[in-house]
């Protein structure tokens, strides 16, 4: 799914005038004159957008939450895959949206983000579950500069990503395993910090830099003998392990791109490209054609890791921010160009299920099995 997400004008946008006008009832944005009058398509460029969802300045993040991810993170439970991504220019409410409005610590106390309730739900979901065992892992990646960091683990020390036949493209981070919400968000807050020490110039680095936390999930079915004593159980059953993993990305800010985008045109502002957010956008364009070619996941970082979750075999929710301040009419109208782009995109997500040492429980029943000996 695909949505615009419209924030309130902020201070410094306070005497400028809105020039997008959403209507969730018809999930549009319109491009209007100060007086709310919509305008003609010949004289502006395109002017007016209709997506899954779109939400206006009234919207808080619960109701973000709900529609567009809810069920991504309850079916990632279930064994499908899921990618979400916050996508918009600096300051448009990407972090807002995915960490929530105060500190994160706060988690649910303040208004909690994306992240806060999908931890909460998945928990939630897994206690409901007493028919099956889980095991939750998390990792916390940095990209910037096309260089991978590991916020759980050496924030001076950059990432190699890997690739071997059996299990794909990896990055070999610190992964934590988590066993309930508080876990989860101390790790999150673990790894946030360490963002801010690893850089001097955190507001250029926060607006240039790509986050990516994967929640990976196993499951399998319980035993019949699973509630005795270790001592008087059989080895573990052969059952499939299903996994999954969710990416909750919050992008590098759009702004980097503006010029780019689907013409191709070399982007006019100095500064470096954004590699990574301008191949996310080709990649998008691609696996939205009608007949797809070749798609150059291979040529950013973020592409490449995300590879997996982007060929099909995930869902996927793209949520678009943006301001509908007269001051960044471009800046909005490219991302929902690009929001159109991605709505073009299909996929088909199935549940995942492992027979081999691929799965963390696997590995620890063998460990557990072998120790009996
Ligand atoms: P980004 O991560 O896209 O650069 P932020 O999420 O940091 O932007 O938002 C920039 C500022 O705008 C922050 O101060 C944030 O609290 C505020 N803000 C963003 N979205 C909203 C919203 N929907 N309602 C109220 N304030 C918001
Ligand atoms: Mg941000």
């Amino acid at each position: 799914a695909v949505a615009i997400r419209m924030r309130p004008l902020n201070n410094a946008e306070g005497n400028n005038e809105r020039t997008w006008k959403v209507l969730p009832k018809y999930a549009s944005i319109a491009q209007t004159t100060r007086d709310g009058k919509p305008l003609s398509e010949r004289i502006t460029g395109r002017t007016f957008f209709t997506f899954d969802k779109t939400f206006g300045e009234d919207t808080n993040n619960k109701q973000v939450y709900n529609s567009v991810a809810k069920g991504i993170v309850n079916s990632a439970v279930d064994g499908l895959n899921g990618t979400i991504f916050a996508y918009g220019q600096t300051s448009s409410g990407k972090t807002y949206t995915m960490q929530g409005a105060g500190n994160l610590e706060q988690g649910m106390g303040g208004e909690g983000g994306v992240v806060h309730m999908a931890a909460n739900d998945i928990f939630s979901q897994i206690v409901q579950k007493q028919e099956r065992i889980f095991l939750v892992r998390v990792s916390f990646l940095e990209i910037y500069n096309e260089e991978v960091r590991d916020l759980l683990g050496d924030p001076n020390q950059t990432l190699k990503i890997r690739e071997d036949p059996r299990r794909g493209v990896y990055v070999e981070s610190n992964e934590e395993v988590v066993t309930d919400f508080d876990g989860l968000l101390k790790i999150l807050v673990r790894g946030d910090k360490s963002r801010t020490f690893a850089s001097t110039a955190m507001n250029e680095r926060s607006s240039r830099s790509h986050t990516i936390l994967r929640i990976t999930i196993e499951s399998r079915e319980k035993d019949a003998d699973e509630g005795m004593d270790i001592e008087n159980r059989e080895p573990s059953s052969d059952g499939a392990v299903r996994i999954s993993t969710l990416n909750l990305v919050d992008l590098a800010g759009s702004e980097s791109v503006r010029h780019t985008g689907a013409t191709g045109e070399r982007q006019k502002e100095g500064g470096l490209i954004n590699q990574s957010l301008l191949t996310l956008s080709r990649v998008i364009v691609a696996l939205g054609a009608p007949n797809q070619t070749h798609i150059n996941f291979r040529d950013s970082k973020l592409t490449r890791i995300l590879q997996p979750s982007l060929s099909g075999n995930a869902r996927m929710a793209v949520i678009c921010c943006a301001t509908p301040s007269e001051l960044y009419l471009e800046e909005t109208r490219s991302t929902l160009q690009f929001a159109s782009r991605a709505k073009l995109v299909k996929t088909n997500a199935q549940v995942n299920e492992v027979l081999d040492e691929r799965s963390m429980i696997r590995r620890l029943q063998k460990q557990l099995a072998e120790a009996k000996r």
